[in-house]
């Protein structure tokens, strides 16, 4: 069934990240296609309450009164930060998407679509990974904070259908990129990482120095990919079960190749070394996007090539304010 008619309120949680300023780019010049008229978007951040805190969430439920949610806010963090801080990653990720889920019931919210991630599957594993394997074991040990707290809402989604009836879903991104990420070297992703770090060597004269191998595999997502298709997963998907938002198999490339392409995109000419003393990760992760390829068999990923070079254009234009 189609979402309710009539005016909708909604409301994205973590709406001022890398994925909320995603959408609300992707919705504000989407026209038609974005927000049809009676539609009301809102993009929360942290200054309108604490998540982590039941009373201002409901407060900010009070205020906004949302038809439909997209739940994107959580504590997120590169591997090095997970590593560290495996309690606050765990305590922190539940407490937000309890409260949230929570509020979507009483509120009589008619879709939630939280945000899962690919890092969140089991370790050991067969690939390509698919939506039915979330729980089939242990994830990476790097990051199970994170990773068991995500899980959880997969959990619910289909409790809180059993008992309530609530249409909650799930959506599982692969590394996501784009403009208004978080570009801390320490506590950041691994392409906004390379795009600060190859920043100050250009700016220093030094060599652009890479943690890790450079052999691990991923997919990345451009931001408004990952946008258009969590606003079609908002409209149009009607599993409780997740769905993966990912580039194709074969769009799957290396740490390697991606800073290569992170030095082109900044016209960095100097040394790149790989530092292999640091730690890798996981060597792939390759998620298989053949459900949604399923129902959106045309759908057309921006290009690596192309998606860097402007996320590096961006974070020249925009380094006085951009996070880091
Ligand atoms: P960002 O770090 O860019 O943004 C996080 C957002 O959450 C911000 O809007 C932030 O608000 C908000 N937030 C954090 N803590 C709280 C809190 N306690 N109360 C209220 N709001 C809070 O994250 P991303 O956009 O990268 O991530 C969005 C979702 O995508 C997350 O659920 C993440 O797990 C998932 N994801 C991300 C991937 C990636 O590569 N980045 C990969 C796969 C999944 P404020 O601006 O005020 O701090």
């Amino acid at each position: 069934a189609a979402p309710a008619a009539g005016p909708q309120v909604v409301l994205v949680t973590g709406g001022t990240g890398l994925v909320g300023q995603g959408i609300r780019s992707f919705v504000e010049g989407a026209g038609a296609e974005g927000a049809p008229e009676g539609e009301t978007w809102y993009y929360a951040s942290s200054k309108d309450g604490d998540l982590r805190k039941a009373e201002d969430t409901r407060a900010l439920f009070e205020r906004v009164k949302p038809t439909h949610v997209i739940h994107l806010a959580a504590k997120v963090g590169g591997l090095f930060h997970n590593m560290a801080k495996k309690v606050d990653f765990y305590r922190e990720n539940m407490l937000i998407n309890d409260n949230v889920m929570g509020m979507c019931r009483e509120f009589k919210v008619v879709k939630l679509v939280s945000c899962l991630s690919t890092c969140v599957f089991p370790d050991k594993t067969t690939y390509p990974i698919d939506e039915t394997m979330i729980h089939d074991g242990p994830p990476h040990s790097s990051n199970e904070g994170y990773a068991y707290a995500k899980r959880m809402i997969d959990v619910m989604n289909r409790c809180y259908r059993d008992q309530h009836g609530c249409s909650f879903t799930s959506i599982i991104p692969t590394n996501i990129y784009g403009p208004d990420d978080n570009f801390s070297i320490q506590d950041g992703h691994v392409i906004p990482g390379l795009i600060h770090k190859c920043y100050i060597a250009k700016r220093d004269g030094t060599p652009f120095t890479i943690w890790g191998s450079g052999t691990p595999l991923r997919q990345f997502i451009h931001s408004h990919d990952l946008a258009a298709l969590t606003v079609w997963t908002l409209r149009s998907y009607e599993e409780a079960d997740p769905i993966i938002l990912s580039v194709d198999e074969a769009a799957e490339v290396s740490i390697r190749d991606v800073a290569l392409m992170v030095a082109e995109g900044m016209g960095f000419e100097g040394e790149v070394v790989f530092d292999s003393s640091k730690a890798d990760g996981q060597f792939k992760k390759t998620a298989s996007n053949a459900k949604l390829r399923s129902y959106l068999p045309d759908y057309k990923f921006k290009s690596m090539k192309e998606g860097l070079a402007e996320t590096c254009k961006w974070f020249i234009e925009n380094f006085e304010t951009a996070r880091k």
